[in-house]
């Protein structure tokens, strides 16, 4: 006796049979009801979610005799032909296998052939992102002013490959992957059809490991069918030839884990290896379990979200006494890590272990969790010194921590940015942003200058007037020598003392230069041009 996978033996052949994709199929069908056909769809998804099946039936019912409610009636010519793959009108291609210009310019061509039988041609691409550039320009022409008697279906698992130009002449059709709930009762709907006795926990294993793909719990079934052909199908044995672990070997990893027993963690990991059981199966099946506790843990009534028995509930409620919700949460973060790594990892053995002993040796681990908390905290300080800041300059203008007047935008009606451009409130008073010392200064500044001595006096000529912090004048100027004159100590004090002698008070100069390959004006701001405009306006 020959035996059919259940995947192509039950492929649905009409809208009804197709699982989970209630939102695609209504939509699909009212349109072949009202005659209203697109030229071009797009159907993405994940691998075993329906898109080919549903892209099949759909060429059989816009191409139907009598269809019924918008579904192929499956009896006319045109159905019977399609279905039996012999039909000119349907058209399949893979296009990671043909992803050539002259796999498109040959459709391209055929597309001007009106069918021969029916009323529609169906292009079915699957994998159309692995089209070439090439070939994707090359069935843009043909998408841009289709003939109307020709569908293109494109499928594709990975949508952000498909250009814009693509996406934007072709409905849009997302497939959902498909819930345990739907595709165990699917299992059981063709158990009971095919008389095969199979346990409900085993089918619900099944569903969970096939991720949301009909086809692959359906060929896992299958698997597990043929291993155990004639028998009843258990949970245990599901177990056994899709090598997984049952929950006891969770329970124990979880309760030595807690214990911090590092040696009989590796022992545990030891015996699954011997038992030949798939390790990347396991570390997802324990991030699972962890997931069920962190649940119970976090939530009262949890029965039903959970996927347990009630003698694993009770074991699971026991368990996450045992635990804190933290930690259950580091513990999450590693093993979703690893299940990551493992899929292309050939040391699984080695990467699980390590893993584990992460779970136990906390200490080692250079504690993420806490490093994020810490780098989030000094992220808001820094926001909040920066309004801080920000508050400071809507009263006294300019003046940043550093003692660096704000980088060139923050004067009013000054240079590159302008103060205005960033805060809409009112404009301060120029004559409260400076303080009077500072601004007695500047204004007397080239005849304090003219007395200085010899050199400084020379170098100050080309010196421009700032506003540093604690209220000093700046000094800046526009080399490194000029600056390291001026700049010199017994200088300085001497400028201070002129400036003393000239207005009566103490103020204190900093001297600066411009950097090097940059303006005065994009790190300064030049309260001298200020003040005397000011003057000038008063006047
Ligand atoms: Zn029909």
């Amino acid at each position: 006796m020959s035996y059919t996978a259940l995947y192509r033996k039950f492929r649905p052949s009409e809208f009804g049979d197709v699982k989970g994709q209630d939102h695609i199929i209504t939509t699909l069908q009212n349109q072949i009801k009202a005659n209203r056909i697109g030229h071009a769809y797009l159907f993405c998804g994940t691998r075993g979610t329906g898109k080919t099946t549903v892209a099949k039936i759909f060429a059989k019912a816009v191409n139907c005799e009598h269809p019924v409610d918008g579904s192929p009636c499956g009896e006319c010519e045109m159905c019977r032909s399609i279905a039996a793959g012999t039909s000119m009108n349907v058209i399949e291609i893979d296009a990671a296998s043909n992803n050539g210009v002259d796999n498109i310019r040959e459709i391209r061509e055929e597309v001007a052939y009106r069918p021969t039988e029916g009323r529609y041609k169906v292009y079915i691409i699957d994998e159309v992102h692995m089209l070439s550039i090439g070939a994707f320009n090359a069935l843009l022409k043909t998408l841009e002013e289709p003939p109307e008697y020709v569908i293109f279906i494109l499928a594709t698992t990975e949508v952000h490959k498909i250009p814009i130009t693509i996406l934007s002449r072709c409905q849009h059709y997302d497939f959902r992957r498909i819930s345990i709930e739907t595709i165990t009762d699917r299992m059981r709907e063709l158990m009971d059809t095919e008389h095969v006795e199979v346990e409900e926990k085993a089918l619900r294993y099944i569903a969970k490991a096939a991720d949301g793909s009909m086809r692959d719990a359906l060929s896992l079934l299958d698997q597990c069918i043929a291993f155990y052909l004639g028998q009843k199908l258990t949970y245990d044995n599901v177990l056994e030839v899709l090598g997984a672990v049952d929950t006891d070997v969770f329970s124990q990893l979880l309760r030595k884990v807690i214990d911090r027993d590092v040696s009989g963690v590796l022992d545990v990991v030891e015996d699954l290896v011997m038992q030949g059981r798939e390790l990347s199966q396991l570390a997802a099946d324990f991030t699972w379990y962890l997931r069920n506790l962190l649940l119970v843990k976090t939530s009262d009534n949890i029965e039903d979200v959970l996927d347990v028995s009630t003698e694993n509930l009770m074991q699971l409620k026991e368990e996450a006494q045992m635990v804190e919700p933290d930690m259950l949460f580091r513990y999450i973060r590693i093993f979703s890590e690893l299940s990551g790594q493992l899929k292309y990892a050939t040391q699984k053995r080695v990467m699980l272990e390590v893993a584990l002993i992460k779970l136990c040796t906390p200490a080692m681990e250079p504690d993420q969790d806490t490093l994020l908390e810490r780098i989030r905290a000094v992220e808001e300080k820094v926001e909040k010194g920066i309004e801080a800041a920000a508050d400071m300059k809507d009263r006294i203008v300019y003046v940043n921590g550093d003692g660096i007047p704000g980088g060139g935008e923050s004067f009013p009606g000054g240079t590159a940015g302008g103060y205005g451009s960033r805060n809409s409130g009112p404009k301060p008073e120029l004559p409260n942003a400076i303080p009077e010392d500072v601004q007695e200064v500047v204004k007397n500044f080239r005849s304090i200058a003219d007395e200085a001595s010899g050199m400084v006096r020379g170098y100050l000529k080309k010196a421009r007037l700032s506003l540093g912090g604690d209220n000093r004048l700046l000094i800046v100027l526009p080399d490194t020598l000029a600056a390291s004159v001026v700049g010199r100590e017994d200088h300085v004090q001497e400028l201070e003392g002129l400036i003393e002698q000239k207005i009566g008070k103490k103020v204190e100069i900093d001297v600066r230069q411009v950097e090097e390959g940059r303006h005065f004006e994009d790190t300064f701001v030049d309260i001298e041009q200020k003040i005397n405009m000011e003057i000038t306006v008063e006047d």
